[in-house]
C-alpha cells in the first residue's frame, strides 16, 4: 500500500488549519487576533499562509503549535496561473516573480527551504487535472477550499484529486479555510485536517502529513477506515451521515445512501477485481463531507507526484 492509513497506526488526533491569511498580507485580522481565533475553537495547530510572507513556527501554548507557512503564486506557460501552499519551510523560499516562474521552478523553490508543498485550490485557479499531472514534488492539493466555495462556488477540486489518482499518481487531500476574514468569520471554520501524529510539535504533525496519516473534514468525523486486503473489503464508521462515497479509479465507485430521512453511522463496500485504488468520503444532513485520503490496492507505477519509495 502506498499510503498510510491513519486509524491502523498509534498515536494522537490533531485538528489544524492549514491555509490562513493574516494583515501581513491581504487578511483583515492580525496574525495574534488569527491565532486566537482558531485556539479559542479547538484547534490543536494552525499554519498561516501570507502570500510571498513567511509566517514562523511557534509553540505559544502546550495544547497548541503554529507551523511555518507560506503562499505564493505565478503564472506557468501551460499550467496557468497557480497557488501553492507550503508548509515547515526552514527559510525564506527565493521569491517567485509573478510572471515567468514555472509551476515546477516554484514547487522547487519551496521543497529547497525545506517546505512541505500542496497545489492551492486548483478549481479557483482555473487549472485543469492535466496541468498537474508532471508537476514532481507536491504532497497533494486542496481538494475543498472554504474561501473559494463561499465566495466563488469553486471550492471543490474533488475531480482534479479523481482525475491524477487515476493517471496513478500519489495525492493527498486537503481541506482548508484560506481564510481572509474580510466579511467576518464567513470563510473561516470550513475545512479542516484531522492529523493523527505522535506528539503536538511541527516535526511530529509534519511527519504525518507527509506519510498521509489524516483525513479532511468540513463537517463529519470519521472514526475509522479499514481495509481487509484479503476480501478487498473497505468498511468506514463516521458521525451520522446521509451518505457514503466509496471513490475509486474510473467506474469502480459506489455510493451508499441512508434511507430517506434518516443517516448512517457505517458502511462497506468490496472492491471490484482490478480496482486500484479507494478513497473514502461521507456528507452529512448539511451537506458537508469529510475526506479520507486514498488507500492504494494495487500499484501502478511510475507516475507519482512523490515517487514511492
Ligand atoms: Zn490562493
Ligand atoms: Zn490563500
Amino acid at each position: 500500500m502506498l499510503f498510510a492509513n491513519p486509524f491502523t497506526r498509534p498515536g494522537y488526533w490533531f485538528k489544524g488549519s492549514l491555509h490562513i491569511h493574516s494583515t501581513a498580507s491581504d487578511g483583515a485580522l492580525t496574525p495574534d487576533e488569527v491565532v486566537d481565533w482558531y485556539q479559542s475553537r479547538g484547534y490543536h495547530f494552525v499554519a498561516l499562509t501570507d502570500h510571498d510572507i513567511l509566517s514562523e513556527a511557534q509553540s505559544p501554548a502546550n495544547d497548541f503549535i503554529t507551523l511555518s507557512g507560506i503562499e505564493v503564486e505565478g503564472i506557468d506557460q501551460q499550467a496557468g496561473l497557480y497557488h501553492l501552499v507550503g508548509l515547515g519551510l526552514r527559510s525564506r523560499p527565493t521569491p517567485a516573480e509573478k510572471a515567468g516562474v514555472s509551476m515546477q521552478e516554484a514547487v522547487n523553490r519551496l521543497q529547497a527551504a525545506g517546505g512541505l508543498v500542496w497545489v492551492a485550490h486548483p478549481y479557483w485557479s482555473g487549472q485543469l487535472s492535466k496541468d498537474l499531472l508532471e508537476i514532481e514534488g507536491c504532497m497533494g492539493i486542496e481538494v475543498y477550499n472554504g474561501s473559494c466555495e463561499v465566495e466563488n462556488g469553486r471550492g471543490f477540486s474533488t475531480v482534479h484529486w479523481d482525475d491524477l489518482l487515476t493517471a496513478g499518481r500519489r495525492v493527498l487531500g486537503l481541506a482548508v479555510d484560506d481564510a481572509h476574514w474580510q466579511n467576518g468569520c464567513k470563510d473561516a471554520g470550513l475545512g479542516w485536517v484531522w492529523v493523527k501524529a505522535a506528539a503536538l510539535t511541527q516535526e511530529a504533525i509534519l511527519d504525518a502529513l507527509e506519510q498521509g496519516y489524516f483525513y479532511a473534514s468540513s463537517g463529519p468525523q470519521i472514526h475509522d477506515l479499514q481495509l481487509d486486503a484479503e476480501q478487498r473489503d473497505i468498511s468506514i464508521r463516521c458521525s451520522p451521515s446521509v451518505l457514503v462515497d466509496f471513490v475509486g479509479d474510473g467506474p469502480n465507485s459506489c455510493r451508499i445512501s441512508a434511507p430517506p430521512g434518516g443517516t448512517l453511522t457505517e458502511a462497506s463496500y468490496r472492491l471490484q477485481n482490478h480496482q486500484r485504488h479507494v478513497r473514502a468520503a461521507c456528507q452529512d444532513t448539511h451537506g458537508r463531507w469529510a475526506w479520507s485520503n486514498p488507500i492504494i490496492c494495487r500499484a501502478r507505477p511510475p507516475h507519482s507526484l512523490v515517487h514511492a519509495s
